[in-house]
């Protein structure tokens, strides 16, 4: 990993364009407008553009107001700067043009997938959270992580973690998330606006999630659906689903959780999670997709009991092979 050089970079130059990947979760956003206000407070020029505007429920995040899309930015870069994403196409086409369009472009990343199509490639996957490499890169650099920097990345680390949950909850990663607070970061603020702040229809929509809930043979696999007509019958969004895939992991027994997601008719968005040995960001890669050993996911055209067929059997299959077994 080439921190040093990321700082050397981030310390030698003025001119920066900061994006990360489509439908961004907290780690993208957080980790985006962390490091561009970080980058601004420094008094340097800085671009963080998104394709699409921030999500309503990520809006109370400090710099929103600074977001771009592609076509507001001109001309050539010095240093592009992507975060959070495995490969250039999960960019989005625009977004990818402008980044394409710089002198020197790093990637920073967590991702045990990742492509390193960087020139520099600042990519840990010990990493709980891409905001705590930004963490780590802002600290190197001697900028000073001021209360709504803090917020930002301590966003990062929880969203990515669920709460501080996930087996990549490591102690470098609280190390981080306490410091984060040391600097002002939110807390409450925190909480309250991604978990206190949900529309009813999100729960009606979670209600008719739980109910497709459905076990295979073994029990070790658990699988939820949400195809186009449960959501329009919700009144939901998709991103309303967000997180509702972890209830199939707190089943006993269940080592992968999956969710489909009718995001079109033929196109069906798969999530993966694992508990313990079952390394899905193999099990999404067969898909095309990728993300990390216990949490993955990619997309699969056809028919939705066709792609949980194909998914599962998949599923069925890698799980028999995989000899290391449950872990105790
Ligand atoms: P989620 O299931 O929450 O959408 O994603 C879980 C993890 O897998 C995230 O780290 C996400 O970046 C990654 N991921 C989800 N879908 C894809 C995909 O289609 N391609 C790749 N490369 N990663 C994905
Ligand atoms: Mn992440």
């Amino acid at each position: 990993m080439d921190i040093e050089e990321a700082v050397k970079i981030i310390q030698g130059n003025n001119d920066f364009v900061l994006t990360t990947h489509l439908n961004p979760d907290g780690d993208a956003l957080g980790s985006l407008m962390g490091l561009g206000l970080a980058l601004l407070k420094s008094g340097k020029k800085v671009s963080m553009v998104l394709p699409y505007p921030v999500l309503a429920s990520y809006q109370f995040l400090p710099g929103c107001q600074h977001v771009l899309q592609p076509s507001d930015v001109l001309g050539r870069f010095d240093v592009g700067i992507i975060l959070d994403c495995t490969e250039m196409a999960r960019a989005g086409e625009k977004a990818q043009d402008v980044i394409e369009n710089t002198r020197c472009l790093v990637n920073v990343d967590h991702h045990i997938s990742n492509q390193y199509f960087g020139d520099l490639n600042v990519v840990d996957p010990q990493a709980a959270a891409t905001g705590e490499i930004v963490c780590s890169l802002l600290v190197r650099a001697g900028i000073t992580i001021t209360p709504d920097i803090a917020t930002n990345l301590y966003v990062a680390l929880v969203t990515d973690t669920g709460s501080f949950q996930h087996q990549n909850t490591t102690a470098k990663c609280l190390r981080t998330a306490a410091y984060l607070l040391d600097c002002g970061a939110k807390h409450n603020l925190i909480h309250q606006c991604l978990y206190e702040q949900k529309s009813l229809d999100s729960l009606r929509l979670l209600s008719r999630c739980l109910e497709s809930l459905a076990l295979n043979k073994s029990g070790a696999i658990a699988w939820m659906t949400i195809s186009q007509d449960v959501l329009l019958d919700s009144g939901a969004v998709f991103d309303d689903s967000d997180g509702m895939i972890d209830y199939t992991k707190s089943l006993k027994g269940v080592e992968v959780g999956i969710l489909f997601k009718e995001v079109s008719p033929g196109e069906i968005k798969v999530s993966f999670r694992s508990k313990n040995y079952l390394d899905v960001n193999q099990l999404a890669a067969c898909f095309g997709g990728g993300g990390h050993e216990r949490a993955a996911g990619c997309t699969v055209q056809g028919r939705i009991k066709n792609v949980e067929a194909l998914v599962i059997e998949k599923t069925e299959e890698l799980l028999a092979a995989s000899c290391g077994g449950p872990k105790r």
